[in-house]
């Protein structure tokens, strides 16, 4: 069932969605070659927890960290170990805030140093692929709509669409109906209306869509070995307006500053 929520509710989103915001802003302004990610995670807690909320992936199933990091050939799910960051890595950082019994779910993937040009390119069509899957979100019309917006700009670019993750609702959980596949046709799937809020995610591999799961029992990866990147906001429909819940500007203040 959707939940659709209230004025009231989206608002505590909002709140939620921000707190990630600022979160990957933090991490933006540390992550570069020679931390550890297991670094990066124990901070993110720490400003989490100070910030009154909870780290919504740890102990999600399981799941050990407050981060999702993953690197160059994992898609998502990578668990934040003392593996250190490299020149030329692609760092896709997932992180999940519950504050005041509401969720919020962004993600921002980081290019450290010099970055291969197919791959810069990779990640900028990813986050033009969100930022047409969020235009494609509108009152009235079908989640598909998304999925079809997403899909199509990553194929024309040659890419390959993740199939087995997708994108969702949130709210008092961190992961709700409706699934928000990042594939499909214009005009499928669930009405979109007011109250919903969705988590819109490309996940987007340079190669092959296939992807396989590494024996940690968690981490994502292509199934050709090619890097994937992976972009997401959190966006609700109120009074009929698509609005994005969850900033990039943290993150892009942060970076900016870092190469001034
Ligand atoms: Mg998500
Ligand atoms: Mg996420």
């Amino acid at each position: 069932m959707i939940y659709l929520k209230t004025r009231e509710e989206i608002e505590l989103c909002r709140a939620a969605a921000l707190t990630v915001s600022r979160t990957l802003g933090l991490i933006a302004r540390e992550i570069k070659e020679g931390v550890q990610l297991s670094y990066l995670d124990k901070i993110a807690e720490e400003y989490i927890r100070d910030n009154g909320g909870l780290p919504a992936f740890k102990g999600y199933s399981g799941f050990p960290a407050t981060l999702c990091i993953s690197m160059n050939q994992a898609v998502v799910h990578g668990i934040p170990n003392n593996t250190v960051i490299k020149d030329g890595d692609l760092v896709s950082v997932d992180c999940g805030v519950k504050l005041n019994g509401y969720h919020g779910d962004h993600a921002y993937t980081f290019c450290i140093g010099n970055v291969a040009p197919d791959v810069l390119k990779l990640v900028e069509v990813t986050k033009e692929s969100l930022m047409l899957g969020i235009e494609a979100c509108k009152i009235n019309g079908h989640i598909g709509d998304i999925s079809f917006a997403v899909q199509n700009h990553a194929e024309k670019n040659g890419y390959g669409v993740v199939r087995e993750l997708v994108g969702h609702g949130l709210g008092k959980k961190l992961h709700e109906k409706p699934d928000v596949p990042n594939f499909g046709n214009r005009g499928s799937g669930k009405k979109i209306k007011n109250g919903m809020v969705l988590a819109i995610e490309p996940m987007i591999n340079m190669g092959t869509k296939n992807v396989k799961q590494l024996n940690d029992g968690w981490t994502i990866v292509t199934s050709d070995g090619k890097p994937s990147a992976h972009f997401e906001h959190n966006v609700a429909v109120i009074d009929g307006k698509t609005e994005i819940l969850s900033t990039f500007e943290y993150v892009e203040e942060a970076l900016q500053a870092v190469h001034r």
